[in-house]
């Protein structure tokens, strides 16, 4: 019996003499880069129905994968269909490639290709999903406890663009868990040195830093051309005004917010789909008294719990971004660091919300610090 391998450039000078190359590894692998000349099947629609593909056992077939293992378990499940004149290359595409034979690659750089295999591998990226998120603009607002883990996560993952709003300068007590910035640069606008590290990490990913408090007068501006709007701010007047342009805008915001030792997170995409899911004035219509919400410089918080929340509106940003999984909309996760527990609320849209119901007009920006200052 004829030997079930081939070298790579054996199985090439085959592929000259008119053998079938078969591609057998899924689309999304096939799609960083095949042999030359390839069709692409993939194993189990080929074991499936071989004939399907090709009718005469006689057909002579050469099967490639990544590394030859595939391709030779292949080989045996078309000999047990009859298919006598079919073998595997050896090494796989990895080997054709080393050898310098020709491939037919997507004109992606090494630089894409290494930065972002791990991505790359998954089925629910691959190279669609990857190009759709360096295709993204996503805004971050606040470049502090929450806006750090998400932007730092966000540029390593490869979003395209980051735009980050912050009008504050870099303080010492910040460093204890604002991990974009470092003691050398204490004194400085956070958004100068959050793109100074985000540059460090992904040269590839284009920072937009805008040092500007966000207000009803730039919020629209802000928001032009983005995908995603991220809540980092963690504080009430933002976070109204940002989901009453998110609903205008019909954008989607990640929501995020921390106290102490416990923190909260939700998706608000009443915007894109109005009566179905709820925006967070649905949840909170009112704001609750400046007393009874103090913020982190006064009520303290354990330096990791931005970082768990952070990672949190990373992953639903990430998850909207690649439309895959299930987005945390309708749903808000609290989380208690101390007892290390996550509980999840249902949320539902409010009818008689003031911004959000679909046959509402949208009733204009108010004066939100007043409007939070119980004024
Ligand atoms: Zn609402």
């Amino acid at each position: 019996m004829a030997s079930l391998e081939r070298t790579p450039p054996d199985a090439l000078e085959r592929q000259e003499a008119g053998a079938i190359l078969v591609d057998v590894r899924d689309a999304h692998e096939r799609a960083l880069g095949t042999a030359r000349g390839a069709r692409g099947i993939a194993r189990a629609e080929l074991e499936a129905d071989p004939r399907a593909a090709f009718p005469d056992p006689d057909t002579e077939l050469l099967l490639i994968c990544q590394s030859g293992r595939r391709s030779a378990f292949v080989v045996e499940a078309l000999r047990a269909q009859g298919y006598r004149n079919v073998t595997s290359v050896n090494g796989g595409t990895a080997a054709q490639a080393a050898a310098g034979l020709p491939m037919d690659t997507p004109d992606l750089d090494d630089d894409f290709s290494e930065r972002y295999s791990r991505h790359l591998r998954l089925p629910e990226v691959g190279l669609a999903g990857q190009k759709r998120l360096e295709a993204a603009t996503v805004l971050v607002v606040g470049a502090g406890g929450l806006g750090s883990p998400v932007a730092y996560y966000l540029a390593a993952a490869g979003v395209g663009t980051l735009r980050i709003a912050d009008d504050d300068v870099v303080d010492r007590s910040n460093l204890q868990r604002q991990i974009l910035h470092v003691d050398a640069r204490i004194g400085a606008p956070k958004v100068e040195s959050a793109r100074v590290t985000l540059t460090a990490l992904n040269p590839r990913t284009r920072i937009e830093p805008i040092a500007e408090r966000v207000t009803s007068a730039n919020v629209e501006r802000l928001l032009e051309g983005v995908d995603v709007v991220v809540d980092g701010a963690d504080n009430f007047a933002a976070r109204y005004l940002l989901n009453d342009a998110c609903v205008k805008l019909a954008k989607p915001l990640v929501y995020g917010a921390v106290h102490r030792f416990d923190g909260q997170v939700g998706v608000f995409d009443a915007g894109r789909r109005r009566g179905e899911a709820p925006c967070y004035r649905c949840l909170f219509p009112e704001p609750p008294p400046p007393e009874a919400a103090p913020n982190c410089a006064e009520a303290g918080v354990l330096g990791v719990v931005p970082g768990i929340i952070g990672l949190l509106q990373a992953t639903e940003t990430i998850k909207l971004i690649l439309g895959i999984g299930e987005p945390l909309t309708g749903r808000l996760l609290h989380v208690d660091a101390l007892g290390l527990r996550f509980r999840e609320t249902k949320l539902s849209p409010d009818p008689d919300c003031p911004v959000c119901p679909p046959a509402r007009d949208f009733p204009g920006y108010i004066d939100y610090a007043r409007f939070c200052a119980g004024g």
